[in-house]
């Protein structure tokens, strides 16, 4: 269990405990003025990349002061955790509304709309989270070839899941003043600003998820399709054995690789039966 299913699940995952969707964490007035700013493009994201970037000059002794501080800033404000599928579709069932919204990462990293984002909210139909959005000057969501916020059956969205893993995007979900959870993000190593302080940097601005995958080497042939979606650079192969093997202190347990097996070779198991990933997060 990572360190917020201990601290906002009460030993559960913290993302399947309806709290942490609810309206009533919405009548804190600095959370909904945090999610007003950050979904107006102001102060949270631009320029994090490169923030998190001038730490690679620094002194390690500074580093280390610099990381923990703001690593501890952001788990209070706006973190994340991997999910694989499953858990996805159980977070749809713990939420009753779905709506898709444009990327702010893709918004700013390559200044285009790409709708991989997901707000989830508990109460029926429009809640108060959807609410503050929709008050929001969202240029991004105005202009006038977007259609703004669509509201998605939890089927349609889960639908939409499945394609992005096919895809080779790792699901996220999101807090927003924690331990309030408003998103699910579908994010590319290549767009996404959380992934690449986390793996790139080495600034983690997300969890691994409760989960590390195994690979059945009698089921496995070798193809390396695996090796070629995994984001996190956890997959390796062997020559000796003409087989991949699975580097569990990188393994962030997304699943996209098991979604990309033709052969039913990967599995993910809870990380706590892991061992070497068992404590790692
Ligand atoms: S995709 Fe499946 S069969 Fe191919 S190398 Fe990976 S685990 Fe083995
Ligand atoms: S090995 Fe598989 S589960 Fe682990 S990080 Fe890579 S793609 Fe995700």
């Amino acid at each position: 269990m990572c360190e917020f299913c201990h601290k906002h699940g009460e030993g559960e995952k913290w993302y399947l405990r309806a709290e942490n969707y609810s309206d009533d964490l919405l009548s804190d007035l600095r959370r909904r003025k945090f999610i007003a700013d950050f979904f107006s493009l102001t102060e949270t994201t631009p320029g994090l990349i490169e923030r998190v970037g001038r730490l690679r000059v620094m002194p390690r002794f500074v580093k280390s002061a610099v990381v923990t501080h703001r690593v501890g800033r952001w788990k209070e404000l706006h973190y994340g955790q991997v999910l694989p599928i499953e858990d996805v579709e159980r977070v749809l069932g713990v939420v009753s509304a779905v709506v898709r919204l444009p990327c702010y990462c893709r918004h700013i990293n390559l200044g285009t709309e790409q709708r991989f984002c997901y707000g989830v909210s508990l109460a029926p139909q429009e809640g108060e989270m959807f609410r503050i959005i929709k008050e929001i000057d969202m240029d991004y969501l105005t202009g006038p070839d977007t259609s703004g916020l669509e509201e998605l059956t939890k089927e349609e969205a889960l639908e939409n899941f499945r394609q992005y893993e096919k895809e080779g995007l790792c699901h996220t979900i999101w807090t927003f003043v924690t331990p309030f959870i408003g998103g699910i993000c579908n994010c590319d190593r290549s767009d996404c600003g959380a992934m690449q302080t986390t793996v790139t940097e080495g600034v983690p601005h997300m969890f691994r998820a409760e989960y590390a995958a195994e690979v059945n080497l009698e089921l496995c042939n070798g193809c390396r399709q695996c090796m070629r979606v995994c984001q996190f650079g956890a997959i390796g192969y062997s020559a000796a054995t003409e087989k991949i093997f699975i580097d569990h202190l990188r393994c962030y347990g997304c699943g996209i690789c098991r979604a990309s097996c033709t052969k039913d070779a990967i599995e993910l198991r809870d990380r706590v039966n892991v061992p070497v990933a068992a404590n790692l997060w």
